[in-house]
C-alpha cells in the first residue's frame, strides 16, 4: 500500500529567512510546496501564483465560504491561508508537503493533520533577527515595528513546535530541516504497517 505523504509546517520570525530555507528544501530535497492565498499586496519582484495567489478581500472571503481552504489567519492585517485542493493531492500521492504559514495557522494544521510536523525557524538572536528585517528593505519602518511587536508574541508560542531549528547558516539549516523531517519519517510509529509486512514475509520464507 502506498504511504500517505507528510505534512511538514513551517514557521518562523518574520524576516528569519523561511522563504529561502524552504526554497532550498524543494530544490535539493524534493518537497512539495503549498503556495498559499494572502490579500497582502505582492513586494517587489513576487509573482501571482509563484509567491503567493494574490486576492483581493472579496476573493478569499468566497475562497473561506467555498471550504477551498484547510486553514487560514489574519497577519499584521492581512488575510492568508493554505488553499485544500493542492495539500490533499500531493499527501494522496504520496509526497510531502511544506506549508510555510504562522503560529495560528501551525496550531489548526496540527489538530487537523495530527501526524504533521512542526518546526520553528529562529534567527540566532533578536538583533540578528531585526538586522535581517532591516535589511530586506522591503518593508517601511512601521510594518518593521509591527513585525518585530507580532515576534514578541510569537516567541510565546515557540513551545506549541516540535523542533527549534536555529537558522545561522544556511546550509547548515537546510540540512537540520532535512534531518528533522526523516527523523521523524523513521519513527516507529510511522512504520508500522512496514514492520507487520517484514515480520509476514520473514514467517513465510
Ligand atoms: P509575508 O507577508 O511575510 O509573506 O507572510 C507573513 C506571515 O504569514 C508569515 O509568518 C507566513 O509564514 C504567514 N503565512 C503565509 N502563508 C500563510 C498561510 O497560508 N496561512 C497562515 N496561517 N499563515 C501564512
Amino acid at each position: 500500500m502506498e504511504k500517505k505523504g507528510t505534512l511538514i509546517v513551517v514557521s518562523g520570525f518574520s524576516g528569519v529567512g523561511k522563504g529561502t530555507v524552504v526554497k532550498r528544501l524543494v530544490e535539493d530535497y524534493g518537497y512539495s510546496l503549498s503556495i498559499s492565498a494572502t490579500t497582502r499586496a505582492p513586494r517587489e519582484g513576487e509573482v501571482d501564483g509563484r509567491e503567493y495567489y494574490f486576492k483581493t478581500r472579496e476573493e478569499f472571503m468566497s475562497l473561506i465560504d467555498y471550504n477551498g481552504l484547510i486553514e487560514w489567519a489574519v497577519y499584521v492585517d492581512n488575510y492568508y491561508g493554505t488553499p485544500r485542493a493542492f495539500v490533499e493531492r500531493e499527501l494522496a500521492a504520496g509526497h510531502n508537503v511544506i506549508l510555510e504559514i504562522e503560529v495560528q495557522g501551525a496550531m489548526n494544521i496540527k489538530s487537523q493533520y495530527p501526524d504533521s510536523v512542526l518546526i520553528f525557524l529562529t534567527a540566532p538572536s533578536a538583533e540578528e533577527l531585526k538586522n535581517r528585517l532591516i535589511g530586506r528593505g522591503t518593508e517601511d519602518p512601521a510594518v518593521i515595528e509591527k513585525r518585530m511587536k507580532r515576534a514578541v508574541e510569537e516567541s510565546e508560542d515557540m513551545e506549541q513546535y516540535e523542533y527549534i531549528v536555529v537558522n545561522d547558516d544556511l546550509d547548515q539549516c537546510v540540512k537540520d530541516v532535512n534531518s528533522v523531517i526523516v527523523a521523524k519519517s523513521c519513527r516507529l510509529e510511522e512504520n508500522k504497517e512496514f514492520m507487520n509486512k517484514m515480520k509476514a514475509e520473514l514467517k513465510a520464507l
